[in-house]
């Protein structure tokens, strides 16, 4: 789950990460408000969506205008810019090219950069450890560096048992070209984004751009925070910052329904139980040259009214021109499933092929209730014929 910048700055202010001052807005009036609180003489003005390069991003209905994060000198220009972006469509690189619509800004006091640095943590899945990632060339995109200029980029792996230490620390901050009293500054910066990832479970903390101002002070000035899903049930107060009209509509409604859900954007839906299967049954549609439009792991207990939800799921989604449901009947019998699944689509009155291939207790009975339901169902005997059969009935239909 990914959490706005307003929300994570917050957060990381109570680890003792130096953020600029500010507050977040839903209206052009509170954004007047909240900026004459601040003070001035100059303010930031930034569209809170989940994703970045919102700087360099435009505006849908303004594409020659001006990006999604502005620094204005007047109290009347943080109204006009909070007002230019609330209500809009902002498209980033990151957003792709459907672009979010901008529900709140954040106005922060602005500051003088002097240089702009990057800092993150995540966990690297090679070395299973959490792993700082710095680089002296903030405020872009760090995908980019790696391409451009990887030898400017330094990480440093921490090892979970002994955790962060200053000498870790210290190797970030050389790294930086730091010195001085930011040397202890950056020291203390890094434990602080360290404790907050173990503490709240995160995925990723990355600060880009972590700036120098002109007076030498070390400050976050954009912060992204993405936490591990699996663990949100310790955490109810990040559970709360939850912000659902960012998320995939059709990933939350099957939230609702206990189904592993991912939106991918092949055309033949997938129904299938337990993750493994789920995985191969995504690889063989590959293999007959079809594509995936999901990821859909119905899980061990599938009851009727759960196979429907997940039919309804696959559905709304417009690319799907075929289902395929790929089904494995060990403690479920294959009978009831056969049900579930004429009962669904009878209710959702399914309009493209449907291909279905049970293994497992009661198959024969199964496969008997799909036959005589008089549905179009294609029966499949095992996972190749599955495939091969719901590819050519998709191209068939095209
Ligand atoms: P992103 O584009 O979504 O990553 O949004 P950021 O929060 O990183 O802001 C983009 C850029 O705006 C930063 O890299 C800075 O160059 C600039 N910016 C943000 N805040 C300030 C500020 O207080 N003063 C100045 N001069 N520039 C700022
Ligand atoms: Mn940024």
């Amino acid at each position: 789950m990914n959490i706005h910048e307003y929300q994570a700055k917050s957060l990381l202010k109570e680890y003792g990460v130096p953020v600029p001052r500010g507050g977040v807005a839903f209206t052009p009036e509170e954004a007047l408000s909240v900026a004459g609180e601040l003070g001035g003489p100059v303010w930031v003005v930034k569209s809170q969506i989940h994703a970045g390069g919102r700087g360099a991003g435009r505006f849908r209905d303004d594409p020659s205008g001006k990006g999604g994060v502005r620094v204005v000198r007047s109290l009347e220009a943080v109204g006009e810019a909070a007002s230019a972006m609330l209500g809009r469509v902002l498209v980033t690189k990151q957003t792709g090219p459907a672009g979010k619509e901008v529900k709140r800004v954040y106005i922060e006091e602005g500051c003088a950069i002097a240089r702009e640095l990057y800092l993150s943590l995540l966990v690297d899945r090679g070395t299973s450890r959490v792993t700082v990632i710095a680089s002296t060339e903030g405020g872009m995109e760090i995908e980019e560096v790696a391409r451009r200029t990887p030898e400017k980029i330094v990480t440093v792996a921490i090892d979970p048992v002994t955790g962060l230490s200053g000498y870790h620390g210290r190797k970030v901050a050389f790294a930086l070209g730091l010195s001085g009293k930011q040397v202890g500054a950056a020291v203390k910066l890094l434990g602080g984004l360290y404790r907050a990832f173990t503490e709240l479970d995160a995925a990723i903390v990355e600060i880009n751009p972590l700036v120098v101002t002109e007076a030498g002070e070390l400050l976050a000035l954009d912060a992204k925070l993405g936490f591990d899903d699996n663990a949100l049930f310790r955490h109810p107060s990040i559970e709360a910052l939850r912000d659902e009209s960012e998320e995939d509509p059709k990933e939350l409604e099957a939230g609702r329904h206990e189904l592993n859900y991912i939106a991918l954007d092949g055309n033949i839906g997938c129904m299938v139980n337990g993750a493994g299967l789920a995985m191969a049954t995504m690889d063989i549609i590959k293999l007959y040259g079809g594509s995936p439009a999901n990821f859909l792991d119905v899980g061990g207990g599938a009851t009727r009214e759960r196979v429907t939800a997940a039919f309804k799921l696959i559905l709304s989604d417009a690319n799907v021109e075929g289902i395929l449901v790929n089904i494995f009947g060990g403690i479920m019998r294959c009978d009831v499933i056969a049900e579930g699944v004429v009962a669904a689509a009878r209710e959702v009155s399914l309009h493209v092929p449907l291909v279905v291939r049970l293994e497992g207790t009661n198959v024969e009975l199964g496969k008997k209730i799909l036959s005589e339901s008089g549905l179009p169902i294609l029966s499949a005997d095992d996972l190749a014929d599955a495939a091969e059969k719901i590819v050519k009935a998709v191209k068939e239909a095209a």
